[in-house]
């Protein structure tokens, strides 16, 4: 099996609205990025495979509302790949 975060490879472009203001959203990278080996999500990820492009229960991105100045996480589902390889 093969998962991967579409949104980490660019396959697919952000289109999540902001819940307050329904603005687009600007995607900011991982969560990853910001919380590092401290992250709660990163505990539940024992393999050093995992980490590479998230875990199985998605990818935790960082999108941000420049209008409110509002920051949401969206958990991308990954895409099961291993068919298509
Ligand atoms: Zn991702
Ligand atoms: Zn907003």
């Amino acid at each position: 099996m093969s998962y991967i975060c579409p949104l980490c490879n660019g396959l697919v472009v952000p289109e999540q609205a902001c819940p307050h203001c329904l603005q687009g959203l600007s995607e900011c990278g991982k969560l990853d990025d910001y919380t590092g080996p401290y992250s709660p999500y990163s505990l539940q990820t024992s393999s050093s495979m995992a980490e590479e492009d998230g875990n199985e229960n998605g990818c935790i991105h960082m999108m941000y509302c420049h209008h409110c100045q509002t920051s949401t996480l969206w958990a991308v589902a990954q895409w099961d790949m291993s068919g298509n390889l």
